[in-house]
């Protein structure tokens, strides 16, 4: 049976682009699930939260286990990262955006992934023992993946695409990425990793979303195989765009679910604008 999830965080109303997601997922799953992603404590508000049940059921969506929220799976995520630590995978970094900042400046040449300039690596040559003085000092430190070590160790990875883009089966290239946190200093998990975890734990076997994640794919695949998790299958949607071609954000107060239901919408024009035209397929 094919199981999908919209995953919202709740750090502002949803908006047309939201519903597009929430239709899309609900669309092409068997068993339809939503999942609140809230790890980022200062972000998140629960007036947000609320407004996003309230969003789904006035779009006429409804979901099919209770509502997971990654703020109460903070124990397994850091179970995953003690696997990865046993696999001599992740490093604990001390530096400072700053010091980041300077050493990719000092770099010639530093190269580029999905989210910006690699981290240039200065804390994965730390030895045990200045890591462990380090730590008894208190500096704070997040974890990050030694992504071309875990690559290395995974062997070749492909990810089955059946979305509205490209489609078949992609070869995942994690190196894109360098090495990424996987617990932040202010939160003991980052987006990558709780997602894996909670995809497979929720059972969710095909993961829908939008085409601005598509690339997330390629070292979500890598984290999936270093924890032993299922390969679920992918489809990542078009965007919803303003009519200058750029994406919705949260704060753009007109096109939130919220306004355009207080203004009078219904969920049929709604659906009419953003081009969904779909039924639910329960095969
Ligand atoms: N929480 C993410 C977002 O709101 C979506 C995560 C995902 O679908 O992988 O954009």
């Amino acid at each position: 049976m094919i199981t999908t999830r919209f995953a919202p965080s709740p750090t502002g109303l949803l908006h047309l682009g939201h519903a597009y997601a929430a239709l899309f997922a609900a669309m092409r799953g068997a068993r339809f699930l939503v999942r609140i992603e809230d790890i980022d404590f200062t972000r998140c508000k629960p007036e947000y939260e609320a407004g996003i049940f309230e969003d789904l059921a006035w779009l006429g969506l409804s979901w099919d286990m209770p509502v997971l929220r990654q703020s109460m799976r903070m124990g397994a995520y850091s179970a995953a990262l003690e696997r990865l630590k046993s696999l001599g995978l992740i490093y604990p970094c001390f530096c400072t955006r700053a010091e980041i900042a300077a050493e990719i400046a000092r770099a010639a040449e530093a190269p580029h992934g999905p989210e910006g300039p690699h981290y240039p690596g200065t804390c994965r040559a730390l030895s045990y023992a200045q890591q462990a003085e380090k730590i008894a000092a208190g500096i704070p430190y997040a974890l990050r993946l030694d992504t071309a070590k875990a690559a290395a160790l995974a062997g070749d990875l492909y990810f089955e695409e059946s979305g509205e883009g490209v489609t078949g089966r992609i070869k995942a290239e994690p190196q894109r990425f360098g090495d990424i946190v996987l617990a932040r200093k202010d939160t003991p998990a980052a987006y990558h990793l709780a997602v894996v975890v909670d995809d497979a734990f929720q059972g969710v076997n095909l993961v829908t979303r939008g085409e601005d994640l598509f690339t997330a794919t390629h070292i979500q695949r890598l984290l999936q195989a270093l924890l032993g998790l299922p390969e679920p299958l992918y489809a990542h949607h078009r965007l919803i765009l303003d009519e200058s071609g750029k994406k919705f954000s949260k704060r753009d107060r007109a096109v939130t679910l919220a306004s355009l239901r207080e203004s009078g919408a219904d969920p049929l024009e709604i659906m009419t604008r953003i081009g969904f035209m779909g039924c639910r397929d329960i095969s």
